[in-house]
């Protein structure tokens, strides 16, 4: 396919009746981080918005970038995170819980990275296949014990595992079912290989905590859709399954963990489903003013921001990031942040220190350096771990250094 390919229909239930509610111009793909060497090779830079489906409600990228140029080489590596090392052991073991498996029953995850959920599936004596299109990625999960398939997930790969290793009770898609365009052929490959009584788990971002605290730095080109469960009950209802139940974790702000199934499958449908879409009714998340006033609050946001960060270098203060996560893309770009702002960023993991971010090539360094460097101001992009961060560098306070929290309002902490 063409590197990029504007979409006007919604995933979910093909309605034309879209309106764009958030647009962000064009930005380079979130984790496209350049080496030094690349700095003047010409980047890709892509449409970046937001369509509201006035049909079903659903939230959605209105333009989508050649999955070959995002996902083939993945430099996020789960288990790189104790947090996210932390929160999978708690999955797998809630999902065996939940669903009465056994011993020796088949996991398949999509997006399976480097295996950090099948590990702790393995060690409760499951079956586990995962399946990943990054090939550096698959190779050294297969390597450390968990078996997957260089691929993207689709009908075909699904038709060849079920023949290879049998029906899958457990089909795993974390942080990657709103990664992908095509939703009706996940869910035509799911049908493929999921047992009669499976179940489909899928955990994403919730639009509800998009909307409310503000995460509009989650919207980024990997993020295609953004769920809610009432028009995703619907999409799945159309294709024969239903979601039997819901739970909300804390993970990336605020997620979703959806269990799916085959209409005649053996599971109940628990009250959670109608407690979430009731929630959502009640939040206004289907009225399409509920994402406008989002829109014009960013913007207010940004206006803020930018007349403190003008006034601090007129000041002559020095300014360094704190955080490169992918959504610090978004970020840098909405709020037209660059080197003329901030003199470097600093980021915990080593796959980041030494590049340069997309786009603005503001250099990523080690969080060593900001004792030597000593900026007067770090500005966190990581913003939702801020009271982690402040209180891992309580020293740079000490010694007189400021931060500050860029959402939902820009606000100094000395
Ligand atoms: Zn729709």
């Amino acid at each position: 396919m063409a590197k990029v390919k504007k979409i006007n229909y919604c995933r979910l239930c093909k309605s034309k009746n879209l309106e764009k509610v958030l647009d962000f111009g064009k930005t380079p793909t979130a984790n496209s981080f350049l080496k030094k060497s690349q700095l003047r090779d010409k980047e890709d830079f892509f449409p970046l918005a937001v369509n509201f489906c006035k049909n079903c409600g659903q939230l959605q990228l209105s333009h989508v970038v050649s999955p070959e140029i995002m996902f083939r080489h993945y430099v996020w590596v789960s288990s790189t995170s104790p947090v996210t090392v932390k929160h999978f052991e708690e999955y797998a073991k809630s999902v065996f819980n939940n669903l009465l498996l056994k011993k020796g029953d088949l996991v398949v995850e999509m997006g399976s990275n480097d295996g950090v959920l099948l590990k702790p599936f393995k060690k409760l004596g499951m079956r586990v296949l995962g399946v990943d299109p990054a090939r550096n990625v698959a190779k050294r999960a297969t390597k450390e014990g968990i078996p997957t398939l260089p691929h993207f997930f689709n009908t075909k790969v699904a038709k060849q595992i079920a023949k290879k290793y049998g029906r899958g009770k457990v089909i795993a898609a974390n942080n990657v079912f709103a990664h992908i365009n095509d939703l009706d052929e996940i869910v035509k490959a799911v049908g493929e290989l999921l047992d009669k009584d499976g179940a489909f788990v899928i955990e994403a971002p919730y639009n509800i905590d998009l909307v409310e605290k503000n995460l509009f730095d989650i919207v980024y080109h990997e993020h295609l859709s953004y769920l809610a469960i009432k028009p995703l009950d619907k999409f799945f209802v159309n294709h024969g399954m239903q979601i039997f139940d819901v739970v909300k974790k804390d993970v990336h702000g605020g997620s979703v963990r959806v269990y799916v199934k085959f209409k005649e499958a053996k599971y109940k449908v628990k009250g959670s489903v109608k407690k979430f879409i009731d929630l959502e009714k009640k939040k206004k998340l289907f009225n399409i003013d509920t994402y406008r006033r989002f829109a014009r609050k960013i913007e207010e946001n940004k206006i803020k921001l930018s007349k403190l960060l003008r006034k601090l270098k007129k000041e002559k203060k020095s300014i360094a990031g704190y955080g490169a996560p992918a959504k610090s893309t978004t970020l840098l770009h909405y709020f037209n942040l660059g080197t003329e702002n901030l003199d470097f960023i600093a980021d915990d993991s080593p796959y980041k220190q030494g590049l340069f971010t997309p786009g603005k090539h503001i250099p990523v360094i080690s969080p060593k350096e900001i004792y030597t460097k000593n900026p007067d101001y770090l500005l966190i992009l990581a913003w939702n771990f801020a009271d982690s961060v402040m209180k891992m560098h309580e020293k740079y306070k000490k010694a007189g250094g400021k931060f500050i929290i860029p959402v939902p309002s820009p606000t100094i902490y000395d």
